[in-house]
């Protein structure tokens, strides 16, 4: 199964654009295996600078849902009564694991002045320069 999704919304605060990957799926004794393959790009807010920025995001995962309990493994995933497996939620939780706790929006993004609050990677204010004096 492929995927191309020119923007996902997985919940409010967590949008994904060019979204793209595959699944593959294969019946075991136990359950349905699916595994996944994906990447996009989030907008994330950098946290020396408060931009915005993209962020790549890339997944891969496998996981068990099972036919019954007794086969559930530690994620606890069921194939549901009606056998419509919902990927979403799971895709989900595999993508915010891989955003960044640290957001940047570059290695060496500059950050704020920490005076007059002008973003230092676009302009260089007085303060700035008088840092670099010294
Ligand atoms: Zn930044
Ligand atoms: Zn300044």
């Amino acid at each position: 199964m492929q995927f191309d999704v020119p923007e996902f919304s997985f919940s409010e605060d967590f949008l994904v654009s060019h979204l793209s990957g595959s699944v593959r799926i294969s019946r075991t004794p136990q359950g349905l295996l699916f595994q996944g393959d994906f990447h996009g790009d989030t907008v994330q807010e950098c946290v020396r600078c408060l931009d915005e920025y993209h962020q790549d995001i890339h997944t891969d995962f496998e996981e068990l849902f099972a036919f019954t309990r007794n086969n559930v493994t530690d994620s606890g995933l069921l194939v549901p009564e009606d056998g419509q497996v919902d990927l979403a939620p799971l895709l989900r939780e595999y993508l915010l694991l891989e955003l960044p706790i640290k957001p940047l929006c570059q290695p060496d993004c500059k950050g704020l002045c920490v005076i007059c609050g002008a973003n230092l990677n676009t302009t260089v204010c007085e303060h700035a320069e008088a840092a670099a004096s010294v």
